[in-house]
């Protein structure tokens, strides 16, 4: 059920808003077993939140936006009073004092908690392996991955475990589980979103966005959660369009850019190419226009995304001393040894990979060879997509180069796990928007995703694009059958 749906329904007062999370709730004891995909689930406060819905609805009240919606929030996001993890061991007891800016605005539009979502620890992955409470588990496939970071949020909304979720993508952490879970994944632009209460990975890059089984509920979550903030200074001034009047706009005419580099991208598995070729071949029925583009330096993407992303983590990670936050150790004899023993106890093998990774590309000697260079490609990668929005209106690509993998397929080879990144690491490097929708299914039932980039604040564009081909698709109508966990 959609969200402008379900608020018929509660209007109407066909079903209560306790109602719905209850049977939510019921869902989620029924599934989690299998999917793994919550660390905390918030059963009470959920039924508070709820009854307060349905209290207001009967009083006569108006509803906001998005009353009696229950979400799943990634555990990165700050809910003041509940535990924040970051699925690591570092704050297995953290509790923030404060709420981050997106739930904040979330409760404010009357959504309800359902609970907090498993990640890869500090969202350092692409599979949820990292956690340190162990993975979530794809729902078309218990045996596969859910991807990542964000997999506990779209292993939840494909399982029907909430309406909607909440994740971080800065590298891709919101369109690959999209993609391996066979929902709708939307990375707004840099700075469209409030990072206030987002445990920082790596700033630059770092952006919340919507989990939603459509393209219309992305629309409605952004809505809500855009818009500036005088608590993060990164977060943009702009005026928040309207979203959900976008998705009708007609697509006639548009020219969508297959991005080359990405259509020949080692690994691609056959299917995905073909089914995402596809997804274009119906945007020219659409009416839209097909162009060849190419992005060279998308490439290199990868090798820059990894100097600067562990660059940025392993200052941010520094705050995890043992001192201020989270874990500390035991019968250290010194405040140094304290510190270092907090710190190889409470991070996972990924987290203290990326912070040597860091470290190391930050000291002095090779600060100029790697960091340097590597924000001087990014600035090229930027330019690619600057020369490619000259000639096209959005740009076309598949999401993941394959469908979901299994368990520990990477676990012998960390090089191999962060090619799944390919083709979303490019829009977090330009800050660009981007987003993850259904565009088939593999032979073996796993479903595919199309990703669709668009310039800078152009959000309304990339929704109007990503609804049009959704509606002609109906790609989750033809999904094979019996293959959601039950
Ligand atoms: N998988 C990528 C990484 O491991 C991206 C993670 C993310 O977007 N948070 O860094």
């Amino acid at each position: 059920m959609g969200i402008a749906e379900w608020r018929g329904q509660l209007q109407r007062g066909e079903v209560s808003a306790r109602e719905l999370t209850d049977q939510l709730l019921s869902r989620i004891e029924a599934v989690e077993p299998t999917v793994h995909a919550y660390l905390e689930v918030t059963a009470e406060r959920a039924r508070a939140d709820a009854d307060r819905i349905d209290a207001a609805r009967v009083a006569g009240e108006e509803l906001p936006p998005l009353a009696g919606v229950p979400l799943a929030i990634k555990d990165n996001l700050c809910t003041a009073g509940i535990r924040t993890t970051c699925s690591s061991r570092m704050l297995e007891h953290f509790v923030p004092p404060y709420e981050s800016t997106v739930t904040e605005r979330l409760w404010g539009a009357g959504a309800v908690l359902l609970g907090k979502t498993n990640l890869d620890e500090f969202a350092m992955g692409s599979s949820t392996e990292t956690s340190y409470f162990g993975p979530s588990r794809n729902p078309w496939n218990p045996e596969r991955v859910p991807g990542g970071s964000s997999g506990g949020s779209s292993a939840a909304v494909a399982a029907g475990e909430c309406l909607a979720a909440l994740g971080s993508d800065t590298g891709g952490s919101i369109r690959q589980p999209a993609s391996f879970c066979g929902v709708v994944g939307l990375k707004p632009t840099y700075g469209r979103v409030s990072r206030y209460g987002l445990v920082a990975f790596a700033s630059s890059l770092d952006q919340v966005g919507p989990f939603t089984t459509s393209v219309a509920d992305a629309a409605e979550l952004l809505q809500v959660i855009a818009g500036a903030d005088p608590r993060d200074a990164t977060c943009l001034k702009a005026p928040v369009p309207d979203y959900r009047a976008a998705l009708s706009q007609p697509v006639k005419g548009l020219r969508v850019g297959l991005v080359r580099e990405c259509f020949e991208a080692e690994g691609l598995a056959p299917e995905v190419k073909a089914s995402v070729l596809a997804a274009a071949a119906q945007l020219e029925a659409l009416g839209c226009e097909l162009v060849e583009v190419s992005c060279p330096r998308f490439n290199d993407g990868i090798a820059t995304y990894y100097v600067i992303a562990p660059s940025e983590a392993s200052a941010n990670l520094a705050r995890y001393d043992g001192v201020k936050y989270g874990h500390r150790a035991e019968g250290a004899g010194s405040l140094a040894e304290m510190t270092a023993r907090s710190r190889a106890e409470g991070f996972g093998d990924e987290v203290q990979r990326r912070i040597l990774i860091g470290t190391y590309a930050l000291s002095a000697g090779y600060v100029d060879a790697y960091y340097k260079k590597a924000q001087q490609v990014r600035t090229l990668i930027r330019r690619d997509f600057d020369r490619a929005f000259e000639g096209v209106d959005v740009l076309l690509t598949p999401t993941s180069p394959t469908t979901a993998f299994r368990f520990g397929a990477h676990a012998e080879d960390p090089l191999a796990m962060y090619l799944a990144d390919l083709l979303t690491i490019p829009a977090n490097m330009a800050g660009l928007p981007a987003i993850s929708l259904p565009c088939g299914f593999d032979g073996e039932g796993l479903p595919i995703g199309l990703q669709l980039i668009t310039g800078v604040l152009q959000e309304e564009r990339l929704l109007q694009v990503a609804h049009h081909y959704e509606q002609a698709a109906k790609v989750l109508a033809s999904r094979p059958a019996a293959a959601l966990v039950p």
